[in-house]
């Protein structure tokens, strides 16, 4: 169906449901009768299927699936189905776009449960509104009729556009007037869905002040109630109000009148900034932690410091007035990006992989063409550089962090921080202003960013903790890989602990522990000390082979991800490399990587590893690794879907590809072949056959054929798999996430999805039986390899290989030399018997200290 347009400006709405029209002041609920959220129709429907009422871009608002707002050329557009909908909490809706996918008029976007509806909610009754920052103006509303689908609805007349650009870009080009903040919790039993945020845009409406909530690290302009929405706020949480402007004061006030006022916001006492940082100081309302309080945190980089709380306080550049007209503001933000890019491309020169890869993917992200496009077309509108610029990336941002994907939501941190090193050129601030630290500091903060990270004294810095953030955040991995302490997800009383409070990071339990006793600060920093000492002489016996005391051997493979960890890997005594992921090889790519590609960056990989085994797992993408290259139909459950070797065998082309690069690496016999996700013996034998057939046209040996034991299907067909494999790799990652039944990118379920759980012990107690029997290797790549605790489980399971991150194989290396297998095996058969994962913890715990 066509877009429809009565003129070069008009846009004309169509039906997005079949019923009959209703004019707004006739829908059941006060605040989309009264206009609040904004203006249009409403459509009592008698269909079950939400169709686009014009060409837009999707806006997904959270998890409930009940609503959704289209960005069109006219404006936002609210498609609300169902009054109350939200408390029905996705229920009965069926989502068939994704997020930022571009529909056309006609796309279908969602079903639902008419009769569900009926039943739970007050009212099916629907509203197609016009909300947040108008385009234009609503008109021609075709009342009270039957429509069918793509009968028209209304018209949006474009009107007070550039006034509304122009107000806004006023109100942000005077960063140095005064603002006011106040903190508010939000009463709404469902969060800021659309009714409760249009009662905030609307107590707002006639005062003169701009007004932006904070919140989990982002931003929504207070008269936006898709912009509230996309924050996906809910019940209890603290958002912050900012205002400026003449009406600041009675903005804050106003908004009392929907919000819980908490406290006023005053400068923090925090650590020392270079001023031209430190813009906004916000203090967060929580309670400040009593003495001996243990907060809750999610682990992001293991680890123990002891140190002195340093908070540091948010830092939002301003973005400064224009210094020109656009063509000015154009020359100004393209040096201002070219800056930063050149930058970035000279810290990632030097350093360590993990380093360089954060910063190669921000400088990726800097050259997005789109950003550019979008932030110069703002210019256009009479925008500053900096507003421009940060219009852009924020624009992004929400699309991302309004994404299903944790790991997507996590890269909006990304984008922040290149949003902020490009202000912070514009502003004329040099790059090297580096944030001061106490020593054995202990950051402090909402939400840190990479380059805040790097920009930190690392010879004063012990650990970091955050309000917010993810587990899997380049901040996160940037840490792990200089083996800094940090926990994520602490919450807002963090930022209420005092400058210089003494502070235990446990990263070890995931707790942050506030003004310990005198002597659990002895204990700890003793602890510290003492594994300090054990880290240089691990490293000390690091090439030596890892003998258990009665002689056995276990042989430390690596994990790898890209060819710049392999020669490090072997510096740390890495026996060969058990698992290359190999879709984390080609990330950010629009074109799947040819086979020539591929051979060069596996070559390149087995020649540093000179000659030691070279393990190459075929793609795993779909799931939590989604690929742009390989892009996929929208997955209710992507967990349980087109994933891993079922992706490879859907497009034979690529799977065929990767194993003709493999096969070429030189010499032949050094690199195996891997399969994630197997669940049945056909796939193996399918992926055989290609292999044979590859090999025989190359004249050269087929590689060893080996596959990873991550579904429990494979772990309980192990017996039958073994007769047709060389060897099995046990994921102990995915294993767990499907024997428990809990996703492994779920925060809340982080701390119980255990591998040590007695489940997946007997999982893998199987299939290292059945590997056994038939005399073929068999090891674990997966994280529960380079655990500790269950490091002695697995030897005692008769696990003779593992697979670690390469950091860690000089520890691992030294542990294994202090085991002996009869005893490992005595502690494996008790932990098989026990009912939980905590359990099983609680035993290796004592058999570890009884041990040592
Ligand atoms: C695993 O699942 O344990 C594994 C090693 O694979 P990945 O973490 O890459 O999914
Ligand atoms: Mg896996």
């Amino acid at each position: 169906m066509p877009e429809r347009a009565s003129g070069d400006s008009v846009l004309q709405l169509l039906a997005p449901l079949s019923g009959w029209v209703l004019p707004l002041d006739e829908v059941p609920d006060a605040v989309f009768a009264g206009g609040m959220a904004g203006d249009g129709v409403a459509i009592d429907p008698t269909g079950h299927a939400l169709h686009s009422p014009c060409d837009g871009v999707i806006v997904l608002m959270g998890a409930a699936r009940h609503a959704l707002t289209l960005r069109t050329r006219g404006g936002d557009l609210l498609l609300h189905v169902g009054i109350d909908t939200v408390a029905m909490g996705g229920a009965g809706f069926t989502l068939r776009v994704r997020d930022g996918e571009h529909v056309r008029a006609g796309t279908l976007l969602l079903e639902f449960d008419l009769d569900e509806i009926v039943r739970r909610a007050p009212s099916a009754i629907t509203p197609v509104l016009l909300v947040g920052a108008r385009a234009g103006q609503v008109s021609r509303c075709q009342h009270a009729r039957r429509v069918a689908v793509g009968d028209p609805l209304f018209e949006i007349v474009p009107d007070g556009a550039k006034a509304t650009a122009a107000q806004a870009t006023a109100a942000y080009a005077s960063p140095r007037e005064a603002i006011v903040s106040s903190a508010f919790r939000i009463p709404f039993d469902h969060g800021l869905h659309a009714r409760p945020a249009a009662r905030v845009a609307a107590a707002l409406a006639g005062i003169d002040a701009q007004v932006k909530f904070s919140v989990h690290g982002r931003e929504a302009d207070a008269r936006s109630p898709v912009a509230m929405m996309a924050l996906g706020v809910q019940r209890g949480d603290i958002v912050t109000a900012d205002a400026r402007g003449g009406g600041a004061s009675a903005a804050l006030t106003a908004l009392e009148g929907v919000l819980e006022r908490v406290a006023e916001t005053t400068p923090a006492a925090g650590m020392a900034l270079s001023p031209a940082r430190a813009h906004t100081v916000i203090t967060p309302p929580a309670k400040a932690p009593s003495p001996g309080a243990r907060l809750d945190a999610v682990i992001a980089s293991r680890g123990l410091a002891a140190g002195a709380a340093a908070p540091l306080v948010d830092v939002d550049p301003p973005i400064g007035a224009a210094h020109g007209d656009a063509s000015a503001e154009r020359a100004r933000l393209s040096a201002a990006i070219d800056a930063v890019g050149a930058r970035l491309r000279a810290m990632a020169a030097s350093g360590q992989a993990a380093r360089r890869g954060v910063l190669e993917a921000h400088e990726a992200l800097l050259a997005d063409p789109g950003l550019r496009l979008r932030a110069l077309g703002q210019l256009e509108g009479g925008a500053s550089a900096g507003a421009a610029w940060r219009k852009s990336l924020r624009n992004a941002a929400a699309s991302l962090a309004a994404l299903s994907d944790p790991r997507m939501a996590e890269r909006r941190a990304d984008l922040l921080d290149i949003e902020r090193q490009v202000l912070r050129v514009l502003n004329g601030d040099t790059f090297e202003a580096a944030i001061e630290l106490p020593a054995r500091a202990i950051v402090l903060a909402s939400e840190l960013l990479p380059s805040q990270l790097l920009s930190l004294d690392a010879t004063r810095l012990a650990g970091v903790c955050m309000v917010d953030g993810g587990a899997t955040s380049h901040v996160a991995i940037l840490a792990a890989s200089i083996g800094l302490p940090m926990l994520v997800a602490a919450g807002p009383a963090v930022l209420s602990i005092a400058a210089g409070t003494p502070l235990i990071l446990d990263a070890e339990h995931g707790q942050l522990l506030v003004a310990p006793s005198a002597d659990e600060q002895a204990r700890i920093s003793a602890v510290i000390e003492q594994r300090a000492r054990q880290r240089a002489e691990d490293h000390s016996a690091a090439g030596q082979p890892a003998l258990m005391r009665d002689g056995a051997r276990v042989h430390v493979y690596c994990n790898l991800g890209a060819v710049a960890e392999s020669a490090p890997a072997i510096v740390s005594g890495a026996e060969g490399c058990g698992l290359l992921r190999t879709e984390f090889l080609f990330l950010d790519r629009a074109q799947a990587p040819d086979e020539g590609e591929q051979l060069a960056v596996y070559q390149a990989i087995a020649t540093a590893l000179g000659g030691r085994t070279l393990t190459i797992r075929t793609l795993d993408a779909g799931g939590d690794k989604p690929l742009a290259y390989l892009p996929q139909a929208h997955e209710e459950n992507p967990a349980l879907g087109m994933r891993g070797l079922r992706t490879s065998l859907a497009r034979p082309e690529l799977l065929d590809a990767q194993l003709r690069a493999i096969v070429r690496v030189a010499p032949p016999g050094q690199c195996r072949v891997l399969l994630p996700m197997v669940t049945e013996l056909d796939e193996v034998r399918t992926v055989r056959k290609h292999l044979e057939a590859i090999s025989a046209a190359l004249a050269v040996p087929a590689p060893k054929l080996g596959i990873m034991i991550e579904t429990p299907a494979s772990a309980l067909l192990a017996d039958q798999l073994c007769a047709e494999v060389d060897f099995l790799s046990i994921g102990s990652n995915d294993l767990s996430q499907y024997t428990l039944a809990m996703d492994r990118l779920h925060p809340t379920l982080a701390a119980r999805l255990d591998a040590v759980h007695p489940s997946v012990l007997r999982l893998i107690a199987g299939a290292v039986q059945a590997a056994l029997a038939r005399g073929i290797e068999v090891g674990v790549c997966g994280a529960l390899a380079t655990d500790a605790a269950a490091v002695p489980l697995l030897i005692g399971l008769g696990v003779r290989e593992l697979s670690v991150v390469p950091a860690q194989i000089p520890r691992i290396k030294s542990l294994v030399r202090t085991l002996a297998s009869a005893e490992g095996a005595q502690l494996a058969q008790r932990a098989l018997e026990l009912p939980s994962a905590s359990a099983v913890r609680a035993l290796a715990r004592e058999w570890s200290e009884h041990h040592a």
